[in-house]
Formats: structure tokens, sequence, C-alpha cells
């Protein structure tokens, strides 16, 4: 059985629900939709994006009390009346409310890094929770009654089984936009986030964009949650918006498997069914009452999270073969247009007296380099000596102390590292940054990012194929160009480190750039890999690319290199061509520790 029969039989069974299953259990069903959509929101968000939120149920709650209070109130002011009129205008009203919010909380959370974000996200989850209990125009803590049913096209949503249609529709619905929305330029950054803000400005990625988009996106799936549930129960209180079901939710998406859009199905029906047996059995094992179910259940949990630290969606997924619908072909498609390649012997990269101190290290003192079109230069020194911390100043990862770093004539020290990339700088990194999981074509892909153009809505409704084919055509040329096409659609942790580096590289050559940075690229490569990567690099001099490159390998510089600059502690001590070097008796005694 393929994936697709999985999928038919699946949704098959969903179609077939509410004629073969007990009330009860279409009811659990229900209940397991509205979940999974806020799941899905956390998929997205935490699985996908390493962002911890503990409080999605406030969403669901500013989504149920918008329509709650919108559909309910009397003599509402007139600017909402048209809101209030249908309960899918207040659908609309409640998207608009929970993006503003959304984005407000965003922006003031989402700078927050490590520990500090998820307990920001607690901290406004439990304002908003007292928020709908004090505010007097809710209801306070009895909440709002009379919410009216739903009705479409004339049809009044009245029982459970017309709903149970309407939440797996919105479910199901979400869980296709955030497949195409993963499966895309824009879900490769948000998939870039995991590697790091490092790489993915390096690569042109705008990340505070798009930890922004994942976090309202998951907010509005919650919100569309919080409406359908309003609907459905008819009232509202504050109670299922609080922080213990803002945890749940978080259970859910990490126990069904944190990265994956069907994890969250996995764990929302996982945690509901769960919860409902344990508590239907456990006082008939035990013979007493008590919340001996929430103990139970939560030793479970944390025997699934040993278990599966992936969630369980990964485990299931390897009982049906074939994989999960990878790809294996890379369709040809119209090529991307080129930068203006600069003139050989132009002057790329231009470093003056740049100084950068750590403290009181100063880990790179007065250094100047200059880089020009259609050369490579090399940069070489003991361990420690500051070569990746120019890398990093000139690249944008970090800001000079004092000094001046030019691109092409223009000032660039100071920049974001995106906006250097978009210059045409492109860089590898001496540790390498890779995201592991993804296949070597999607990694490669991300170097392309700035290369196209269509947005999130484009990615969600999949209306951006035409360009992405172009992209993804693109990373493979680049991939074949390095030698890897064999490793093509392996996934990037899975290839020996010197391998690895070499992805690195291609990723820098989608975008296209003019000058190419690379941090010790032959560490880690055999005697023939360092031929063809020398090769390699012959080559793109020979296109005009201006190459700044590090390396430890004295025969691999000396034989490529055109000019070699040496670095001992942050300082250069030496400069020209490599036989030059070679015999300067400074660069003897500091590189070669003396010995001839
Ligand atoms: P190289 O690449 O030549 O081996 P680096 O540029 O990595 O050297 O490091 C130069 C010096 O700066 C080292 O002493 C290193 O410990 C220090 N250094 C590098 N990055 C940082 C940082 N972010 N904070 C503090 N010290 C750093
Ligand atoms: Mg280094």
């Amino acid at each position: 059985m393929g994936p697709r029969v999985v999928l038919a039989v699946f949704l098959a069974f969903l179609a077939l629900g509410p004629a073969i299953l007990p009330e009860f259990y279409v009811t659990l069903l229900n209940y397991i939709g509205l979940y999974g959509l806020v799941a899905l929101g956390l998929v997205l968000l935490t699985g996908v994006g390493g962002l911890t939120s503990f409080g999605q149920a406030a969403f669901v709650g500013v989504g149920a009390y918008t329509t709650a209070y919108l559909t309910t109130t009397q003599d509402l002011p007139a600017a909402l009346a048209l809101f209030g009129s249908s309960p899918w205008l207040a659908l609309a009203a409640g998207l608009l409310v929970t993006a503003a919010v959304a984005w407000l909380l965003g922006a003031v959370t989402l700078r927050l890094s490590g520990h500090y974000l998820p307990l920001g996200t607690i901290a406004w989850g439990i304002s908003l929770y007292f928020l709908f209990g004090n505010l007097g125009f809710l209801g306070g803590y009895t909440g709002i009654t009379g919410v009216p049913a739903l009705s479409l096209f004339g049809f009044e949503l009245a029982d459970t089984h017309h709903f149970y249609y309407l939440i797996w529709a919105a479910l199901l619905g979400a869980i296709w936009l955030t497949g195409n929305l993963l499966d895309s330029r824009e879900g490769r950054a948000i998939r870039a986030l995991k590697g790091g803000t490092i790489m993915a400005e390096s690569m042109g990625v705008d990340t505070a964009r798009s930890k922004m988009v994942v976090f309202v996106i998951a907010a509005l799936y919650a919100c569309v949650s919080g409406w359908l549930y309003a609907h459905l129960q008819r009232f509202v209180n504050p109670t299922p918006f609080g922080l213990q079901i803002g945890i749940e939710y978080l259970f859910m998406a990490v126990i069904g498997g944190a990265a994956h859009v069907w994890g969250a199905v996995v764990g929302a029906s996982l945690v509901t069914l769960l919860k409902q047996w344990l508590q239907d059995w456990l006082p008939e094992v035990l013979g007493t009452t008590g919340n001996f179910e929430i103990i139970v259940f939560g030793l479970l949990m944390i025997f699934v999270l040993h278990r599966a630290r992936d969630g369980l969606w990964p485990l299931l997924a390897k009982l049906v073969p074939e994989g999960a619908g990878e790809r294996t072909a890379v369709p040809a498609a119209e090529p991307l247009s080129r930068r203006a390649p600069a003139p050989a012997g132009t002057v790329l990269l231009e470093a003056v007296d740049v100084v950068k101190e750590f403290g009181g290290l100063v880990a790179n003192d007065r250094m100047s380099i200059t880089v020009k079109a259609g050369e490579i230069m090399a940069l070489i020194g003991p361990n420690g000596a500051g070569k990746s911390t120019m890398f990093n100043l000139v690249s944008g990862v970090t800001e000079p102390t004092s000094g001046e770093v030019r691109y092409c004539g223009e000032r660039i020290d100071g920049l974001e590292a995106r906006r250097i990339a978009q210059r045409g700088m492109g860089r590898t990194f001496q540790h390498v940054r890779l995201l592991p999981a993804m296949s070597v074509l999607e990694n490669v892909a991300i170097g392309a990012h700035l290369r196209g153009r269509r947005g999130v809505a484009a990615a969600v409704l999949h209306a951006e194929r035409a360009e992405e084919a172009r992209l993804l055509a693109e990373a493979a040329r680049q991939i074949e160009r390095v030698g890897l096409a064999e490793h093509m659609f392996a996934q990037a942790g899975s290839l020996a480190l010197g391998k690895q580096r070499i992805v690195e590289i291609a990723r820098a050559l989608a975008g296209d750039p003019n000058l190419l940075l690379l941090d010790e690229p032959a560490a880690g490569l055999r005697y023939l890999e360092k031929q063809a990567l020398a090769e390699l690099l012959r080559k793109l001099r020979g296109e005009g690319m201006g190459i700044l490159l590090v390396e430890h390998d004295m025969d691999f510089v000396m034989g490529l290199a055109d000019r070699v600059a040496v670095m001992e502690f942050g300082q250069k001590i030496a400069e020209g061509v490599p036989e030059e070097v070679q015999n300067d008796p400074g660069v003897i005694e500091a590189y070669l520790g003396g010995v001839d």
C-alpha cells in the first residue's frame, strides 16, 4: 500500500465516520479536529520553525470571543454591525483581530531567544486568559451564551454530524495549505530557521519576517478552531483558553510529530482519546475516583517523548513503504536570470583597517584585504588567528568594531548579512550549517532564496510552481556542478562531513554570487576530492568569480591561490604571491612554527 492509498483509506474513513461510528465517537472526532487545527499551527511554529509557544489557547479564545461577542451583542457600534450580522463575517473579523494581536505579540516576543521566548508566550497566554475573564462586555468568567448556530448556504448546521464535516474540512484544508507552504521557497526559509538565524540570514532569508509568518499563521489556525468551537458549543467562557490547555496543545504537536503536518492529527487524536479512555477506565481499575488520569497521562507522555523524540508520526510513516511521496527527479525548467558578472580585475571586496574586539580580545587587528573578480585569494594562519572572524565581518554576520568594508565600492559594514548576500556575496561556514533532515536539493535551494519573488499567499496555494521549478532546477544544476549529483535526494545529514562542505559550496553558488567566501572547504576531503574541488575553484575563477579562501592545507592553497595573506594573532603578517609568502621568514616562523 502506497502513501496515496493510505490517505484515500483515511479520507474514506473520515467521510463515513458519522454513518458508522457511535455518536460519542463523532463528538470525540469533532474535538480531535478542533484540537488538530491548533496543533497544526504548532507543528508549523514549534516543530518546523523551532519557536515554542505555550500560548496558542489564547488565540483560540480570541477567535471564539470575537465571534461570540459580535454575533450576540444587540446594539453593536455601527462600525461593527456588519461583522455581527453573520458568523461568517464574524470569522473574518476574528481573523483580522487575531492577525493584529499576533502581530503585536510577535513583535515583542519573537525577538526573545532561548527559553525567554516560551516564557514570553506563557506571559501573554496568561494575560489574555485573564483579559477574557475580566472584560465586562465579554461576560466575565461566566462568559457569553446564546451564540447562534452556523448556517451554510441557508442550511443550518445544527447537529454534531453537520459540524463534523465542517471541522474536518477546515482541518484537511489547513493541512493542505500548510503542506503547500512547507514545500515552497517560503517554506524552506521557515525550515531554515532551525539551522540558526546566522545561516538563514546569510542565504538572504529575512528571519524576523519568516518567524512572524509562522507565528501569525499558527494564530490564525487557532482562531478558526475557536470560531468553530464557539458555534459548536453555542457559548464561551475563559476556561478552555487558559495556560493548561495551551500546554496540552503543545503536547499534541510534539507527541504527534512536531515537524510533520499529519503529526498534528496523530497528536490531537492520541491526547484526546487517551484522556477520554483514562477517564473511563482508571476509576474501574483503581476502584476510586480522583485525578489519577492526569498523572497516568503525564507518565505516558514522558514515555512517548523518551521513546520517540521526533513524535509518533515518523514511526507511523515508516509502516508505509516507498516513503511519503519523496522527490526523486527534478524536471528541467527555464534557467533563472543571472546577475551581471563583474569584469575580471574589478575590486570586489575591500576591507580597510578592520578591527574586531571580543571583550579584551582583539580577534582582528587593523586587517586589510582585497579580493578582485577572477582571482583566488587565500587567507591562511594558525588556529585562532582570526580568519573566521574576518569572514564574519565581511559577510555581515558581525559588525567590525572599527574600520571599513566595501563591496564593489560601496560600504557594507553594518549591513545585515542578507543585504550583503543580495549584493552578490556567497559564503560557506567552517562549522557546516546544513539542515541535516532536509535533502541536499532542498538545502541547496535555500541558497537560491533571493532569486525567487513569490510570497506566502502564492506558496500556500501552490500558485508559484513555475518559479519553484526554476529554483529547484537551479539547485540541481549547482549540485551537478560540484559533483554531488548522485546525492541530490539524500538527506544532507547522511553525507560524510567533507561532502557536506561541498553541499555548502553548491548552496552558496545557488545564490549566483560574484564573490565566494569559503571557510576551510577542503577539510575532511580525500585526495581526489581535493583535486576535484581545486578544479572546480579554478573553473569558477575562469568564469570571473572572486574567491576568498581560508584553508589549512598548504599544498592545496599554494597550488591554487593567486595571492595569499597570512594572519597571526589577528594581524596580517605577510601578503603576496604564494612563492613570496612561502619563503617569508616571518611566515615560516609563525605558521610553520619555525620548522623548515
Ligand atoms: P580562526 O578562524 O583563524 O581559527 P577565529 O576567527 O575563529 O580564528 O577566532 C579568532 C579568535 O577570536 C579566537 O581567539 C577566538 O576564540 C575568538 N573568537 C571568535 N569568535 C568569538 C566570539 N563570538 N566571542 C568571543 N571570542 C571569539
Ligand atoms: Mg576558523
